[in-house]
């Protein structure tokens, strides 16, 4: 485990130094080089420097960058599943499975898509009179971007943010979280063994106050940040003072509506899945539960007889579901949860406690009923392995309970009728809605990761998210010839009647108006010719007869 940062390709050690703390044992995994303010200011220079290279780079060569860092990780994917599950707790087959595989996904994707993703494609005209123009969209990279990511994810989150910053022709330099700093120099030395030129992706370990230097540092030209609403409002705050571009993937609270026809097994399944996983401590968690009238109870009673079936345990024993709560901020948030709802008089079926023989920052799978929107865990993102349910009447009263949050990251419909998943789908404020699955979208490169309302903003992944990164840039051409276009000066009696009678034959009510305004256009041929495309008039023909 190698806690040096790295610049330029190069392993930087740093007098301080921050300990890796293990989740499930309070022991230390490894030692990570903190950055000083020199430290930090080298790598926004390492990511300055590397731009002209890496921009100019033939996509083709960077996607071969990415499929040999696709072949290494492939390689160490054991030793990357072990070293998440040391320094964040989750089981290593979750690891495995969400983050690494997740990964290697990402990473095939880009390198398949490198030469397509981002190709300017044309951009046709609306306006008859440019019609004559050749017109097209580029995406122009915008240079150092710095990822700020969080804990609960520490390999994947920043594996996507890195490749879609790279693939998008930038450089990056990469602050992880202080709770997992060893998994992300990990990727980073993935990288650098793939060959990646130097200065393109520079991993500093930091303390807050030196992100924040970077975040206003006036060569960072875009700022991926990934956290909390509060932390998000902080880093807009100060992005606002370079204008530096800014995307915000912030909490969510998602919701998941069980409807009475649906497959009850599946539904119960999937609940327990996505709200347990990782802990809970996942940004597109189910966190609260909407289950129709008619089947809340079966629903609920399936729910709790999983939930009793879930290991809990140490994330490196084979069989173990659940592993520690990341951290102990994290872990005091969720009883705070728990026992506020406790009070309101919510009912704990399963759970809700912590295992007295475990020494880390583990907690029981916890499912509750009885529960209102008055209570912090249907109102507010508790990060943890909570599932509270709440029976509902109507599908409206549903739409409205799952609406009703700051949130709206994801959200899930379980059905067997696509017409009332399309019904839902419609409705439900979130930037991604599901049927009959919940969550897995994160790991599908050509899907987008995002949301509305205080879940932050812009996208992130695939085509959608590489347009958050770019300059796209209209680049439009006119080789027609003419000394001067039809609009230009002077501004004569001519004109204005040319521009009279071409608003009626566009715009105008009725063909025989129109037609008539053609015809009177005739005085005005010469002007015409000698500006435009008498072939832009012909063009638009089809448009003059069908308006
Ligand atoms: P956090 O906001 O505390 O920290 C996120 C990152 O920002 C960390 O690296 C942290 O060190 C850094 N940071 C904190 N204050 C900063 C500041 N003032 N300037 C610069 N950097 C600063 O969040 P967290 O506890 O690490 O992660 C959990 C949160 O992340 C949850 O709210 C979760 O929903 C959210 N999250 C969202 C998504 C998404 O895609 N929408 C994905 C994962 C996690």
């Amino acid at each position: 485990m190698d806690g040096r940062l790295i610049i330029r390709n190069e392993r930087i050690e740093t007098a301080e130094k921050l300990t890796s703390e293990n989740p499930a044992t309070l022991e230390p995994v490894g030692e990570a080089s903190l950055a000083s303010e020199a430290v930090c200011g080298r790598a926004v220079q390492a990511a300055k420097e590397a731009f002209p290279v890496w921009r100019t780079l033939p996509p083709r060569k960077r996607g071969e960058i990415f499929r040999k860092a696709e072949k290494i990780l492939a390689r160490r994917a054991e030793e990357a599943g072990r070293l998440i599950s040391l320094e964040k707790g989750s089981p290593y087959a979750e690891s495995l499975a969400v983050e690494v595989f997740g990964s290697l996904q990402a990473l095939s994707y880009y390198a398949e898509n490198q030469e397509r993703l981002l190709r300017p494609h044309a951009a046709a005209h609306h306006v008859p009179l440019f019609y004559n123009k050749k017109s097209a969209f580029h995406f122009h990279p915008l240079g150092p971007t710095l990822v700020i990511s969080p804990w609960n994810f520490p390999f994947l989150i920043p594996f996507c943010d890195v490749l879609s910053a790279m693939t998008a022709g930038n450089t990056v330099v990469l602050r992880p979280s202080t709770t997992t700093p060893l998994t992300a120099l990990l990727l980073g030395e993935v990288f650098v063994e793939a060959g990646l030129p130097p200065g393109v992706l520079n991993v500093v370990v930091c303390r807050v106050p030196l992100a924040e230097a970077m975040i206003v540092h006036p060569d960072v030209q875009t700022v991926m940040f990934t956290g909390s609403v509060g932390t998000g409002k902080r880093i807009m705050e100060l992005c606002s003072r370079n204008l530096t571009n800014l995307t915000l993937e912030l909490g969510g609270k998602d919701p998941m509506i069980v409807l009475k026809d649906a497959d009850l097994e599946r539904a119960a399944r999937g609940a327990v899945w996505t709200s347990f996983m990782n802990c809970g401590q996942s940004c597109g968690s189910i966190e609260r539960v909407y289950v129709d009238r008619e089947v809340v109870e079966s629903f609920t009673a399936r729910v709790v007889e999983l939930t009793g079936a879930v290991k809990v345990g140490n994330p490196l024993d084979s069989g173990v579901d659940m592993g520690p709560m990341a951290n102990a901020g994290q872990l005091k948030v969720v009883m705070e949860h728990i026992e506020d709802a406790r009070t309101k008089g919510a009912r704990i079926l399963a759970g809700g406690n912590r295992p007295a023989a475990l020494p880390g920052y583990f907690i029981e799978p916890t499912v509750l009923d009885r529960v209102d929107h008055k209570m912090k865990v249907m109102a507010e993102e508790t990060f943890g392995p909570t599932l509270p349910i709440m029976p509902f009447e109507s599908q409206d009263e549903a739409v409205a309970l799952a609406n009703d949050s700051r949130y709206g990251l994801t959200a899930s419909v379980w059905t067997r009728s696509r017409r009332q998943a399309e019904w839902f789908a419609e409705r439900l404020e979130a930037g991604s809605v599901t049927t009959n699955d919940h969550m897995y979208s994160f790991v599908e490169p050509r899907a987008i990761w995002g949301g509305i309302k205080q879940t932050g903003m812009g996208r992130s992944h695939g085509p959608y998210g590489l347009h958050e990164l770019v300059n796209i840039k209209y680049v439009s051409m006119d080789f027609l010839g003419k000394p001067s276009q039809t609009w230009w000066f002077p501004y004569d009696r001519g004109l204005e009647r040319l521009l009279e009678k071409t608003i009626t034959v566009y715009h105008g009510q009725g063909l025989a108006r129109k037609l008539g305004a053609a015809l009177s256009l005739r005085p005005e041929l010469p002007r015409i010719l000698r500006t435009s495309s008498v072939l832009n008039y012909v063009k638009s023909l089809p448009r003059i007869f069908k308006g």
